[in-house]
């Protein structure tokens, strides 16, 4: 039994709850650790559940409360390499980092994270002092848990509450290389987007067709309505970027893909990352449906819209 959650989703923030078996996983961290923690316990997930956190790639709106509630949580952050770097770099935007420097980051961190499991009694009471005021703000979070047998001695190496990008673990994957955390297995693929993993499409290459074949479960993006987005708010450099090949799939985009690229056997079609401004979720939910009309199976299709400020309830398969 999958149970698949999405708690958000549209470029305010994105991020979705999948248990299989005996482990849950967060999908992407895009809303701040207080909200995504809100939203679980609204659909009656417990956050301490959680076993990690894998991140699609390094977009604001998937990772925006990342940190925070992986530290929260002490639970390890699953991303493709680049994905990772992009990250940092994105928490450190000033600092030109070499492959050196990169590596030297990385060492430093692991041994702060051993010596953090050596630690970790002490940090167990840091814990219960901070309580729910601990949440957020991340500053508040990370001066909460000081190091004051630390603070006098100069040569000390810096500590989590200097490093934005202090994660309790990290776990590289790799696009075409299957992985599994607990009971849950992840398949990970390359998709036309300017990140280096993402759940948010340009367009559908034929590697994407073949992965979405024989899913019990479809997460689409139909971000824009072509008309609506040409005609919209955007200046032309933004609407030029979301109409590229590494931007966002149209409502037409999606409704191609579902009539003639997809095997119709998903029991639930979920549309995702619907754009405020230049989408009407009764105009994505009518394209959809028309291309879906072709499938006879009644059991099969069943459309649903992703919310950006609401969860929406969880899908059991
Ligand atoms: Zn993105
Ligand atoms: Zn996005």
């Amino acid at each position: 039994m999958v149970r698949f959650t999405v708690l958000a989703s549209g470029s305010k923030g994105n991020a979705t709850v999948v248990s299989g078996g005996r482990s849950r996983i967060l999908v992407d961290a895009g809303l701040s650790c207080r909200e995504l923690f809100r939203r679980m316990k609204l659909v009656g997930e417990e956050p301490e559940t959680l076993d990690a956190i894998v991140i699609t790639h390094e977009h604001s709106d998937h990772v925006a409360g990342l940190a925070v509630t992986a530290r929260r949580l002490g639970i390890p952050v699953y991303f493709t390499e680049g994905t990772h770097r992009a990250w940092m770099r994105w928490l450190t935007p000033r600092r030109q980092m070499t492959y050196a420097q990169w590596m030297e980051q990385c060492r430093k961190q692991a041994a702060e994270r051993q010596a953090e499991t050596e630690t970790a009694e002490c940090d167990a009471v840091c814990e219960q002092e901070e309580g729910e005021e601990g949440l957020e703000p991340a500053a508040e979070e990370l001066a909460a848990t000081s190091e004051p047998e630390a603070a006098d001695d100069p040569d000390r190496v810096p500590s989590r509450k200097e490093e934005p990008t202090w994660l309790p673990s990290v776990e590289y994957f790799q696009a075409g290389k299957p992985f599994e955390i607990g009971d849950i297995a992840i398949s990970p693929f390359t998709i036309p987007h300017d990140a280096a993993l993402a759940t948010d499409l340009g367009y559908i290459p034929p590697n994407v067709k073949a992965q979405l074949k024989g899913v019990d479960l479809l997460l689409l993006e139909s971000n824009h309505d072509l008309e609506m987005l040409r005609d919209g708010p955007y200046p032309w450099s933004v609407k030029q970027r979301v109409l590229s090949r590494v931007g966002h799939l149209s409502n037409e985009a999606a409704a191609d893909f579902l009539e003639n690229g997809y095997d119709g056997q998903a029991a639930y079609v979920i549309l995702a990352h619907l754009s405020e401004s230049n989408n009407l979720p009764e105009l994505a939910r009518v394209t959809a449906e028309r291309a879906l009309k072709g499938y006879a199976c009644l059991l099969a299709n069943r459309l649903l819209l992703a919310q950006q400020n609401e969860p929406l309830a969880s899908i059991y398969f």
